[in-house]
């Protein structure tokens, strides 16, 4: 059975092609710079293809992947009915999407509603299905949410400290995001410590970044809230901050709401502190120059890791293992060193030499007589997207 799952941005199509009788990989792609010119569909499937095309809108791109997927050089398959369903990524599930769904009109009229709690990224979620369901009509679509995972938070941990009436009726709550790749690597945790009850941390650090706290596969705290600026300093994202400083921004710069929180958004985390970029290979190469706000902005990015590792731990009475993905996670030994040092009264044995040195797809960061084991285990989002499309498509 093959799956093909899609991750729409604003200007950008992301597809993968899976096999599930062995789940592997049969090709891949992004379609660039959708409605702004000059667009592109980078395809590996046979072979290799860069297809410069002008695709005006999702439903254009869509059709030139599905032309890529099934052409005769580089394609993969010889029609498109040889797709049984498409898994789409989709950001915010709000309450009542606590599990995968599949897609029909009132699913559509209901994610409509959920803009509001993601307006970043839920339109261009919403385009991207839209087009793929008119182009692929006699498909099945499924809907895999980025919040399902931490649907399982108790109350304690989901609830702001604001008025319950405020909650229940405006559904202002903690929500989570990243929950595809938090439930992938629990999943991998579990199997490497081979039982079902655990305490787990999950750190995913890309240019979003948050920690989950898991316990027995269940997640019961992590550190994105209503929307993704919550928790972690990121990429371009404050983090944690008293929501005053929006009103004093205001008064002192002459914005309005919006203009703050599109600043707090996409002009602060590292970005703002060093200066330098948003990205951690241009900061840990102006640390290395001796740059000391690149130095500062890793430090505190490390700071916050270590804090919110300390205070999961806190709340699940322990910690087994802790593990780090995504492109920062999986990529950036300077930050894992900063992160695990000096934890051992957590019970951690960090081995600093296979931080640096151990090959791999998945590292074991932590020593053998380590309580605590730490791993490096690469995300794998798309496949639990593919996994949930066939559990969905398979239960109708
Ligand atoms: P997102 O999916 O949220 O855009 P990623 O998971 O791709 O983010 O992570 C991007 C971050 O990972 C950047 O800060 C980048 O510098 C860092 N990184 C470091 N080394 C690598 C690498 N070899 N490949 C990809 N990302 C890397």
């Amino acid at each position: 059975m093959k799956v093909l799952v899609i991750n729409s941005g604003s200007s950008s199509l992301k597809y993968r092609l899976i096999e599930m009788d062995n789940e592997s990989v049969l090709a891949k792609g992004v379609a660039d710079r959708i409605g702004i010119g000059n667009s592109s569909l980078k395809h590996s499937g046979k072979k290799d293809a860069v297809i410069e095309k002008d695709m005006a809108d999702h439903s254009q791109a869509i059709k030139l992947v599905l032309s890529a997927l099934t052409n005769p050089e580089y394609g993969v398959i010889s029609s498109v009915s040889e797709i049984a369903a498409v898994g789409h990524r989709v950001v915010a599930g709000g309450e009542q999407f606590t599990q995968s769904a599949l897609i029909g009109d009132k699913e559509m009229r209901e994610f409509r509603d959920l803009v509001e709690l993601a307006p970043l990224h839920m339109p261009a979620c919403l385009t991207g299905i839209e087009a793929c369901m008119e182009v692929m009509p006699d498909i099945p679509h499924v809907a895999v949410f980025d919040t399902s995972f931490h649907s399982t938070m108790p109350e304690v941990a989901k609830l702001y400290g604001i008025d319950y009436g405020d909650y229940k009726s405006l559904k202002i709550r903690r929500y989570g995001a990243h929950g595809i790749s938090h439930q992938f690597i629990s999943q991998e945790a579990a199997k490497i410590m081979g039982r079902k009850n655990f305490n787990l941390i999950v750190c995913h650090l890309g240019n979003g970044a948050s920690l989950s706290a898991v316990k027995d596969g269940k997640c019961v705290e992590t550190t994105m809230g209503f929307t993704p600026l919550e928790g972690l300093i990121m990429g371009t994202r404050c983090g944690d901050i008293d929501p005053t400083v929006v009103q004093f921004l205001c008064n002192k710069k002459g914005w309005d709401v919006n203009r703050a929180i599109s600043y707090l958004n996409k002009e602060c985390g590292v970005k703002g502190i060093s200066g330098v970029s948003s990205d951690f290979r241009d900061l840990i190469a102006a640390e290395n120059e001796g740059n000391e706000r690149a130095r500062l902005a890793i430090d505190m990015f490390a700071y916050k890791v270590k804090k919110y590792i300390g205070s999961y731990a806190a709340v699940m009475n322990g910690v087994d293992m802790i593990v780090f993905t995504a492109g920062i996670g999986e990529h950036t030994p300077e930050v894992r060193e900063k992160v695990l040092s000096g934890m051992e009264y957590l019970g951690i044995e960090f081995d600093n030499d296979a931080n640096y040195n151990a090959k791999g797809d998945i590292i074991k960061l932590s020593k053998d007589t380590s309580k605590v084991g730490v791993y490096v285990i690469p995300t794998n989002e798309e496949l639990v997207i593919a996994r949930e499309t066939v559990a969905v498509v398979s239960a109708k």
